[in-house]
């Protein structure tokens, strides 16, 4: 018997009532506030990824899924969405043509980690951009719109983490002093932070071991260290924040693994997910426009996780609308025949209806209707296609009424959809 590549799960039906949930929500909020929707697809040239994400992060070094296809090319499962949307970007000279730069989408990415709750290696997100704006307005604004979107959801228990990480021009300064100090603690250190010393320095404050957490928290922090510029930036993206009225924690710690990233770095945690709490995470990224060959463009965008969004709403006992729907009951070919045409009419006049084809019993089939929660049942015997009725029945009170063939849509969207 085949089974899902470890790793991957199916989506079934059953579940997918949360999934449009946070998918409907995200188009009807972000196009709320001028996003338009891009898809990019899911596989780019490998240098696309290892260029923008950086050699010595974890992603490009362990992570991606990268084939040589039979022209010889090697292309990568994309691992994360923003690379490939600032590809198109320049592409199609989106800085000349695109008014609001404000994009989302939709999708799965593709990472090789160890596969545990909350995390898989095809998971799907959901993602916003804006490119070329720098203000840092736009920072707060994206985080509220954010927050507006958990609070569409009913997810009303998100904690915000931000950070600034600098430019170009203040963090090379900052990292010196920071490998100096580190240098001087490294036999203290585990075997991953050594290693991420030299090569990625800022990654040491990613490391969960409890005795590195000890030296790392006497590391000094970028706040202190920013240029006159960057300082000013990450001292207004906050005064909107609380102009908004929102609600955060500075976090040091919150440097993220990609290399693109540039000044406000943010992240949502929610309670109750266990070690993958971290529901949605994004940053400023003004360097990447320019680093894959377009014009020095300032950005910003935010990466959800859907799989945990969804493990978010099921903690919080969120769960989807159940569907109105009716079930049709026929009794007799005669009847079942003539049902099969007034369940068609019923569709297309916007009524959800379903119906037996196994030639179960009158017993039968209410059960089913029952098992599947139809809120109504109609019942088409000798008796009713006599007289040209069929009865309605409510399953609610289990009240009963005969009512005309003809008057049978209006009915039902009169009961059942208000
Ligand atoms: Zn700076
Ligand atoms: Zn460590």
């Amino acid at each position: 018997m085949y089974r899902a590549i470890r790793g991957t799960r199916d989506i079934l039906p059953e579940e997918m009532g949360l999934w449009h949930r946070i998918e409907d929500t995200a188009r009807e909020v972000f196009e709320l506030y001028g996003y338009g929707e891009m898809r990019v697809p899911i596989f780019e040239e490998t240098t696309l990824f290892s260029r923008s994400i950086g050699k010595h992060t974890d992603i490009v070094e362990k992570e991606m899924y990268t084939f040589t296809d039979r022209s010889g090319k090697s292309l990568t499962l994309r691992p994360e969405a923003t690379a490939g949307v600032v590809r198109a970007w320049i592409e199609h000279h989106l800085d000349q043509r695109a008014l609001v730069g404000r994009y989302y989408y939709i999708g799965p990415m593709f990472r090789y980690e160890r596969p545990q709750k909350g995390r898989y290696r095809q998971f799907h997100q959901i993602d916003a951009e804006i490119i070329g704006e720098s203000h840092p307005a736009v920072d707060a604004e994206l985080i509220e719109m954010l927050f507006f979107y958990l609070n569409r959801l009913g997810l009303k228990r998100a904690n915000l983490m931000l950070n600034s990480i600098g430019c170009p021009r203040c963090r090379p300064g900052y990292l010196d002093k920071l490998r100096r100090q580190v240098k001087a603690k490294l036999t203290e250190l585990c075997s991953d932070c050594q290693s991420r010393s030299e090569r990625n320095t800022l990654r040491i404050f990613d490391c969960k071991n409890t005795n590195c957490q000890g030296i790392i928290n006497e590391l000094p922090a970028i706040e202190d260290h920013l240029c006159s510029e960057c300082s000013r930036h990450f001292q207004q993206v906050q005064s909107y924040l609380r102009r908004f009225g929102i609600e955060y924690k500075v976090s040091p710690r919150l440097v993220r693994g990609l290399d693109y990233y540039t000044r406000t770095t943010f992240e949502f945690t929610y309670p109750g997910l266990g070690a993958q709490n971290a529901i949605m995470g994004g940053g400023r990224y003004d360097g990447l426009v320019a680093l894959l060959g377009g014009k020095e463009t300032p950005a910003i965008g935010v990466a959800i996780g859907s799989e945990r969004l969804v493990l978010a709403l099921k903690e919080e006992g969120i769960s989807p609308p159940e569907a109105v729907s009716t079930f049709l009951v026929t009794v007799g070919e005669e009847a079942f025949q003539r049902g099969m045409e007034l369940i068609r009419e019923l569709r297309h006049q916007g009524v959800f209806c379903l119906s037996d084809y196994q030639g179960r019993s009158l017993r039968g089939q209410l059960r089913l209707a029952n098992k599947l929660g139809c809120q109504a049942v109609l019942i088409l015997g000798e008796d009713e296609l006599k007289k040209g009725v069929v009865t309605l029945k409510m399953m609610s009170d289990g009240s009963q009424q005969e009512v005309a063939l003809d008057l049978l849509p209006s009915t039902l969207r009169r009961l059942l959809y208000g």
